[in-house]
């Protein structure tokens, strides 16, 4: 205190200086407002708010019920919900709308994207205002020069992201983390962006090439490296680490992620890593969640770190059908003893989409396909609806099974508005039998629906007992959390950018196969949770204090729309996209960044540095 007042005395003549010039420019500003029109000066002067939402239903993250009530916002923060006198510079009348937190998706791979795209599609169209990215272990940064092939490789086998893409569209303006964070802080967005420090990319820093060679292991030099350099990404802002230990992620080239291999000694140093900073979350994707030693690895990992929050991608599969039951008891037990492990789950099956513009559909194997496969897609329809070209492809075999795991009792078509929980007698076999037809031919008719745009879906995870039963449970269970949208990834097959959505579409409002889930609960599964476990206390409810991201919502025209085929990625990349409707506004920080759909052009989305509490 003693120091302050000092200070404040030698700064008194400085103080009353600066006090002066601030009464000069007022009244300037004033004559200006009074210049251009008497109601401006009288909003400008008397309105203590940035913006004002009135008269919608507030369903404010906490898991309370939703109420009709007025929220107010300055300096990108509530400041006051309820009945909300003052008057704002900004009005928005959400009377009949739901007013819910901006979604926070804690799943995605904007890696690469974030250093081309402003918008960071699609989740912008989705509501979402806080991403993070690195998941999987797999990203961009450490990276020596010379090694960036390798990455997009890496990036491009493991997310389906086209390298090309990614090629020309990163500017590689860095080598360390931290110089990474710094390019994506440099970048403006709508959306507000965490990152996470990948192993693949970490230990191809450390260890050179042997960090991709799964005969070799790290020297405990190496491993001290490794901790060394998680500690700067942390102390920089990471919110966290990730890893991959799962054969499904492969390089392009066909090598295996090199994380897969990593031994408990490195993971140990490098979740003490974390601890000594203590701060950031553990994130990882692992082939065995049926195995104690792997739970057991998870708790050690977590134990080390000082009680630092883990999360595990959470599936189920065809083949073990209720083994996510043992998982989900493998949390209970680690949480009940205070570790805190958190299952990260879907909200709804994980498939892949076929169609004539998707990596694959079921004719990508005929020889009488494949001769036409290059054309332009209405040439191809037309070509396709010649019945002598018809005859012929069909005449070619079509494998029984589409890939090792997705047989054609579970391919479906997509439809439009998308059902993504389809009955057994709605899948092509059942279909087929029904119409009288072949299953190829029903497939070969299908695909050619919508001028060739139509896509068949093939759930290939959370989807064993043909319904989303299982997801609920999962959704359910105290220590998940939704995420594993992989939005920003999956460009030619997977398209579930639209996860935050769905969530509330499908679960609050369209099941009809089961039972539903309450929206309140479901919103703060998406704002509150989420923003939680990965360290952010300062957003995901609407109350006073925290920051002012929303989402106003039409919630009786909340929809998702079909995943369509476009090329806009750099070097002319094909992705899938899906829109949505029904989002009225979304705000980051005070500020409207899209309305009804379109981009105000507001930027205020920041880098994230770190753990954020309420100011
Ligand atoms: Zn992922």
């Amino acid at each position: 205190m003693e120091l302050f007042v000092l200070s404040m005395h030698s700064y008194v003549p400085f103080v009353a200086l600066f006090i002066k010039m601030i009464i000069i420019v007022t009244s300037e500003l004033k004559i200006k407002c009074f210049s251009i029109s008497g109601d401006t000066v009288n909003r400008e002067t008397s309105a203590k708010l940035d913006l004002a939402i009135r008269g919608g239903t507030i369903v404010d993250g906490t898991g309370e019920p939703g109420r009709i009530a007025d929220v107010g916002v300055r300096d990108g923060r509530f400041v006051s919900v309820g009945e909300v006198n003052e008057r704002a510079r900004r009005e928005i009348d959400a009377t009949g709308m739901l007013v819910t937190p901006g979604w926070v998706d804690i799943h995605t791979h904007y890696d690469g994207q974030a250093t081309w795209d402003s918008m960071l599609s699609p989740s912008c169209w989705h509501g979402v205002t806080t991403v993070v990215m690195g998941n999987c272990g797999v990203g961009f940064a450490p990276v020596h020069p010379g090694d960036q092939d390798y990455l997009i490789k890496l990036m491009e086998g493991v997310e389906d992201i086209p390298g090309t893409a990614l090629s020309e569209g990163i500017d590689w303006q860095w080598e360390s983390f931290p110089e990474y964070l710094n390019a994506i802080e440099a970048k403006p967005h709508p959306i507000d962006i965490g990152a996470q420090i990948p192993h693949a990319a970490l230990r191809l820093y450390v260890m050179g090439e042997r960090g991709a060679d799964h005969t070799e292991v790290p020297t405990p030099e190496e491993i001290t490296e490794m901790s060394r350099l998680v500690r700067e990404s942390i102390e920089a802002g990471a919110l966290g680490f990730t890893t991959s230990r799962t054969v499904l992620h492969r390089s392009s080239d066909g090598r295996h992620t090199p994380s897969l291999t990593a031994t408990s000694d490195e993971l140990l140093g490098i979740s003490r890593a974390l601890g000594e900073v203590g701060q950031g979350a553990f994130e990882m994707v692992t082939d065995h969640m049926t195995k104690d030693d792997e739970w057991e690895l998870m708790r050690s990992i977590v134990r080390v770190s000082g009680g630092r929050p883990l999360s595990v991608s959470m599936v189920q599969y065809d083949d073990t059908p209720f083994a996510y039951r043992e998982q989900l008891e493998q949390l209970r037990r680690s949480n009940e003893i205070g570790l805190p492990i958190r299952g990260q789950v879907a909200n709804r099956a994980i498939g892949i989409l076929l169609g004539l513009e998707t990596t694959l559909n079921p004719f990508s194997g005929s020889a009488n396909y494949k001769a036409i496969k290059d054309l332009p897609l209405p040439e191809r329809v037309a070509r396709m609806k010649d019945p002598e070209v018809r005859a012929a492809i069909l005449a070619d075999r079509v494998p029984k099974k589409l890939t090792e795991t997705i047989d054609f009792q579970k391919i479906y078509e997509l439809g439009n508005p998308p059902n993504y929980e389809p009955a057994p007698e709605d899948s092509i076999s059942a279909r087929a039998e029904c119409l009288g037809v072949t299953r190829e031919e029903h497939i070969y008719d299908c695909l050619l629906g919508n001028e060739g745009r139509a896509l068949l879906y093939a759930p290939f995870v959370n989807y064993a007992e043909f319904n989303h039963d299982a997801v609920r449970e999962m959704l359910l269970d105290e220590n998940t959390v939704p995420g594993l949208g992989d939005a920003g990834a999956h460009c030619g097959l997977i398209c579930d950018g639209s996860f935050p959505t769905f969530l509330l579409t499908h679960w609050a409002r369209d099941r009809t196969r089961g039972e539903k889930l309450p929206l309140e609960w479901l919103v703060r599964r998406q704002t509150h949770d989420t923003a939680r476990a990965i360290g952010l206390c300062d957003r995901g409810t609407i109350e006073p204090g925290m920051k002012a991201d929303l989402n106003v919502i039409d919630f009786e025209k909340l929809g998702i729309g079909h995943p369509e085929v476009v090329y806009d990625l750099p070097a002319g990349g094909r992705r899938l996209l899906q829109k949505a409707s029904g989002y009225v506004a979304t705000i980051q920080t005070g500020e409207v960044t899209f309305e009804n759909g379109e981009s105000t052009g507001a930027l205020p989305g920041k880098l994230i540095r770190g753990p954020q509490t309420v100011v």
